[in-house]
C-alpha cells in the first residue's frame, strides 16, 4: 500500500517537511504547510484519536498506528506515528477502500452468525484445539442448558460431556481433520442446567473449519434432536417384539394346553384328528384309527358311560356336546380331557361333528388337591382323637392324591411309629406295614421322614429316577424293593407345632406316574400343617380333662377324709355345749351355740366340695320317691331362719300335691338358695318363699332384697367355682359351687333353676319341677 502523504514535525508541533507523492489534494487546506504549527495547518484534528495519538508518541517515544474515519478527507486513514529525537514522522495512507471492504465482510459474518443463530439445528463454532466456543445458536444453548459458553473452552463450558467421550470425538475431528457424521447419536445432557441428565438421540455432524491455508482452526458442529422419533421407533420396535413373543407363548401355550381338533364324518363314520389331537391320547402322529370305537375304548372304564352318552345326545339332538372325561394312554397314563363340539345336520340328519379336545389334567388336579384340603380339615376337626383321624386323612389321600400315603409320628422317646398307611389295595397295606416294622426307620437318616422330623421342614422329589433311588437304598434288598413301588414323585411335609415337626404326611406317588408340582407341595404342607393343629388340640384337650380328673379325684378325697374328724368336732361340741347348759353357765353355752354354726358351716362347705366331685363323677345319689313339697321347704326355712336374728323368712302359697324326686336334695337345693338370699341381703330383713303350682309344674321362688345379680354375670353364676368378681363383694364368703350343684340337682329332676335379678334390686331365684313322674335315665342329667 503505498504512502500518501508524510508529514515531519519538531518536538514543538512545527511542521518541518511535507510530501504528497500521490495525494497532492491532501495539502488543499493551507497552501504551504511547512513552518506552520501542526495544530494550526490541520484545526480538524485536534481533540480527535489522532490528536491523542501524536501527543502519546511525542510523549512516550514509542511508535504508534491508528486507523481512523479523516473528518475532512472524508475517509480512512491509516497513520504511522514514528517519534525520533527531533520529533514525528508521520506517514499516511488513505485506506477507505479496504476498510468498505472488511465492512462489507464484517456485515456478511454478522448475517451468518444470525443465521446460525436462528437455525432450527442447534450449532456451535469451536475454535482451536481446546474447542472454545466461538459461538452456540440458541437450539444448542437450550440443548445443554448453557447460556454462557462463548470464550470457554468446550470441556469446561459442558464437562458432562467429558465422561461420555464426546470431547475426544471432537478431538479426533480436529486433529484428523475428518468430519463426523453420527446418526442418532446418544448423549446424556443437561437439558434443563441443573445437573440431572437426561437421555437424547441426536443427527449429528462435526465439521472441520480450515483457513485460508488450509490449516484446521475449529470445528462447527450441527445437530438436530430426532429423540422424540427415536423414542416412538424404539417403542414400536419394543410393540413389535412384544407382539413377537406374544404369538409365541401363545403357540406355546396352545402345544402346552394341547389343544386338539377333531371332524367326525357321522354318516361314514370316518374321524379325522390332528397331530396334537393324537398327542393327547398318547398316540404318535397317524396312531389313530379313525372310528368312533376307536374313541371310545380309550375313554377311562370310569367314563366311558358318560361321556358314550353325552356325545350319543349330542349327534341325536343337534345340540352342542361339552364333556369332562379320563383317557387311558397306551402306556397306561390317564389324563383329564375337556372335550367340546358342534353338530352339523342335513335335513335334519347329523352330518359332521366339528370339536376340539383339551387337557384338563393340571385343573383336575388342582380341584382335587382342594377338594382333598377340605375334606381333611373335616375329618380332622370332627374328633378328638387323631390317631383315627390321621388314618381317615391318609385314607382319603388315596388314590387321588397319591398312591401312597402315610404318617408318622414321633414318639416320646423320639423314635417313629408309623400311625397310619394307605393305599388302596388292602395287600400292599399290610405288606407295608409288615415292611415297616421289620425295618423301623432310622431316626438319623440323612433324607425322608427322619430327616423332616429333625429339620421341621419338607422335602419334596419331583421326580424320582432310578439314580436316586440306587443312592439312597441301604442295600441290594432295599433297592429292588423300592423298585417294585416304582417311586415317581414323593413329598414329606412337617406337622409342626410351635416350631418342632411332631409328625410327617408322606405322599408317595408310583403306578399312577404322577408328578407332584409346587401346588401339590403348598397343599401338602397345608394339610400337614392342619393335621399338626388336630393333634396339638387333642393333646392340650386330653392334658386339660386329665386335670380335671385329679383335682376332682384330691376333692372327692379331702372332702371325705374331712368329714370324719369334722363329725366327731361337732359331737364333742354339742357334748360341751350341754354340760355348760347344765353348769348354768349362760356364757359358756352361748360360744359352743356359735361354734356349732361354725362347724354347720365347715360341714356345708365339705358336702359342697363332696357334692361336685360326686356330680363330675356321676356318683352323686338320688332317692326316686314321692314327698310333700311343703314340708321340705317349711324344714328348709326353719334351719336357715334359726341362723339369722335380721331377717324374716316367710312362706307365701303351697303345693296341693306330692311330687316325685329326692325330697333331701331338693331341700337342699331350698336351703342354698335361702342361704344365699340372706348373704347376700346383709342391708335388708326379709326374704319370701313362694310356692305354686303352674300347669304341670311346681315351682318355689325366692326372692330377697339385696344387692341383685348383674344381668351379664345372671348365666355363669351356675358354673363350678363362679363367683362374681364384683370389689364390693369381696366381703361375702363362699366357694361358688352352691348354685352349681343346685342347678345339677335341679336338673336330675327334669326342671329348672332361674334367676331374676338387677343390680341392687335383689334377686328372685326360681325351681320348676315338673309334677308328672318321669321316668329318669342317666342322659336327664346331661
Ligand atoms: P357362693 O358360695 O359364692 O355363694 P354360689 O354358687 O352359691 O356360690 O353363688 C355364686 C355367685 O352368685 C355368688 O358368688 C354371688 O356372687 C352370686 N349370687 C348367688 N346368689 C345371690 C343372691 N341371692 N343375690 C346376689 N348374688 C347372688
Amino acid at each position: 500500500m503505498a504512502i500518501y502523504a508524510f508529514i515531519a514535525v519538531d518536538r514543538d508541533w512545527k511542521i518541518t517537511y511535507v510530501d504528497t507523492p500521490v495525494m497532492p489534494d491532501f495539502l488543499r487546506y493551507p497552501p504551504s504547510l511547512v513552518g506552520m504549527n501542526l495544530w494550526e495547518a490541520f484545526p480538524d484534528v485536534v481533540g480527535t484519536p489522532f490528536d491523542e495519538c501524536y501527543h502519546e508518541a511525542m510523549a512516550t517515544g514509542n511508535p504508534v498506528e491508528i486507523e481512523g474515519f479523516y473528518q475532512p478527507f472524508q475517509g480512512w486513514l491509516h497513520v504511522h506515528v514514528q517519534p525520533s529525537e527531533r520529533g514525528l514522522s508521520l506517514y499516511f495512507r488513505e485506506i477507505s477502500e479496504r476498510r468498505q471492504v472488511e465492512q462489507k465482510v464484517e456485515h456478511e459474518r454478522q448475517r451468518l452468525h444470525d443465521l446460525l443463530m436462528q437455525m432450527p439445528a442447534a450449532i456451535a463454532i469451536l475454535r482451536g484445539p481446546a474447542h472454545i466456543y466461538e459461538l452456540a445458536n440458541l437450539l444448542y444453548q437450550r440443548l445443554v442448558g448453557k447460556t454462557d459458553l462463548i470464550g470457554k473452552p468446550g470441556r469446561e463450558a459442558v464437562p458432562e460431556l467429558i465422561a461420555q467421550g464426546i470431547w475426544d470425538l471432537l478431538d479426533t475431528i480436529y486433529q484428523t481433520g475428518e468430519p463426523l457424521i453420527g446418526n442418532e447419536f446418544p448423549a446424556q445432557i443437561d437439558r434443563n442446567g441443573n445437573g440431572t441428565l437426561d437421555e437424547g438421540y441426536f443427527n449429528f455432524v462435526g465439521q472441520p473449519i480450515r483457513d485460508e491455508g488450509g490449516a484446521i482452526e475449529g470445528i462447527l458442529i450441527h445437530a438436530v434432536e430426532v429423540t422424540a422419533q427415536v423414542v416412538a421407533r424404539q417403542r414400536i420396535e419394543d410393540l413389535a417384539r412384544e407382539l413377537d413373543h406374544e404369538r409365541e407363548r401363545f403357540a406355546l401355550a396352545q402345544e402346552a394346553a394341547r389343544v386338539g381338533t377333531f371332524e367326525w364324518d357321522i354318516p361314514n363314520d370316518h374321524i379325522t384328528w390332528t397331530p396334537q389331537m393324537e398327542a393327547l391320547y398318547g398316540l404318535p402322529p397317524g396312531g389313530f384309527e379313525g372310528r368312533y370305537e376307536s374313541w371310545a375304548r380309550r375313554l377311562h372304564p370310569d367314563d366311558f358311560h358318560k361321556a358314550t352318552t353325552s356325545r350319543q345326545a349330542a349327534v341325536a339332538t343337534g345340540a352342542g356336546w361339552r364333556e369332562e372325561f379320563r383317557v387311558v394312554w397306551p402306556d397306561g397314563t390317564v389324563r383329564w380331557i375337556l372335550a367340546s363340539g358342534e353338530v352339523f345336520q342335513r335335513d335334519g340328519q347329523p352330518l359332521r361333528m366339528v370339536g376340539i379336545n383339551l387337557d384338563i389334567t393340571e385343573r383336575k388336579l388342582i380341584e382335587e388337591n382342594l377338594d382333598f384340603l377340605a375334606q381333611a380339615s373335616k375329618v380332622l376337626s370332627s374328633s378328638l382323637d387323631y390317631e383315627t383321624t390321621l388314618a381317615q386323612v391318609a385314607q382319603l389321600g388315596v388314590p387321588r392324591i397319591a398312591d401312597w400315603c402315610t404318617v408318622d409320628m414321633r414318639t416320646e422317646s423320639g423314635a417313629i411309629r408309623q400311625l397310619a398307611v394307605a393305599h388302596v389295595d388292602p395287600d400292599k397295606v399290610r405288606w407295608a406295614r409288615e415292611l415297616n416294622e421289620a425295618n423301623p426307620p432310622d431316626p438319623d437318616a440323612p433324607t425322608g421322614v427322619p430327616n423332616v422330623l429333625r429339620t421341621g421342614e419338607s422335602e419334596y422329589y419331583p421326580e424320582i429316577t432310578d439314580e436316586m433311588l440306587v443312592a439312597t437304598a441301604k442295600n441290594e434288598e432295599e433297592l429292588a424293593l423300592v423298585r417294585k413301588v416304582g417311586f415317581s414323585s414323593v413329598i414329606v411335609a412337617p406337622m409342626r407345632v410351635r416350631g418342632t415337626a411332631i409328625g410327617a404326611i408322606t405322599f408317595v406317588a408310583a403306578e399312577s406316574g404322577r408328578r407332584y408340582t409346587q401346588a401339590d407341595l403348598a397343599m401338602a404342607e397345608e394339610v400337614a400343617s392342619r393335621a399338626a393343629l388336630a393333634v396339638e388340640n387333642a393333646r392340650l384337650y386330653s392334658e386339660a380333662q386329665r386335670a380335671i380328673a385329679v383335682r376332682d379325684e384330691f376333692m372327692s378325697l379331702a372332702s371325705h377324709e374331712l368329714k370324719t374328724p369334722v363329725t366327731s368336732l361337732k359331737m364333742y361340741t354339742q357334748v360341751l355345749q350341754r354340760q355348760a347348759e347344765r353348769r348354768g353357765d349362760a356364757g359358756m353355752t352361748d360360744r359352743f351355740v356359735k361354734m356349732d354354726r361354725q362347724i354347720d358351716k365347715l360341714t356345708g362347705l365339705i358336702n359342697d366340695l363332696l357334692n361336685v366331685a360326686r356330680i363330675e363323677g356321676g356318683r352323686l345319689e338320688y332317692l326316686d320317691e314321692s314327698f310333700d313339697l311343703n314340708a321340705v321347704v317349711r324344714e328348709a326355712v326353719d334351719a336357715v331362719q334359726s341362723t339369722t336374728a335380721k331377717h324374716t323368712i316367710a312362706i307365701q302359697g303351697a303345693l296341693d300335691t306330692p311330687i316325685w324326686g329326692d325330697g333331701e336334695r331338693i331341700g337342699q337345693v331350698v336351703t342354698n338358695l335361702l342361704t344365699n338370699a340372706v348373704k347376700y341381703s346383709p342391708q335388708a330383713d326379709r326374704v319370701i318363699v313362694r310356692l305354686a303350682r303352674e300347669d304341670e309344674t311346681a315351682v318355689i321362688s325366692v326372692q330377697d332384697f339385696g344387692i341383685g345379680v348383674d344381668e351379664a354375670q345372671q348365666q355363669k353364676i351356675f358354673d363350678q367355682f363362679y363367683r362374681v368378681s364384683d370389689p364390693s363383694e369381696k366381703t361375702y364368703p363362699g366357694l361358688g359351687l352352691g348354685l352349681y350343684i343346685a342347678s345339677e340337682i335341679v336338673k336330675r329332676h327334669g326342671g329348672m333353676l332361674r334367676v331374676q335379678s338387677a343390680k341392687d334390686e335383689g334377686a328372685t331365684f326360681t325351681v320348676i319341677l315338673p309334677l308328672i313322674h318321669q321316668a329318669r335315665d342317666d342322659s336327664a342329667s346331661s
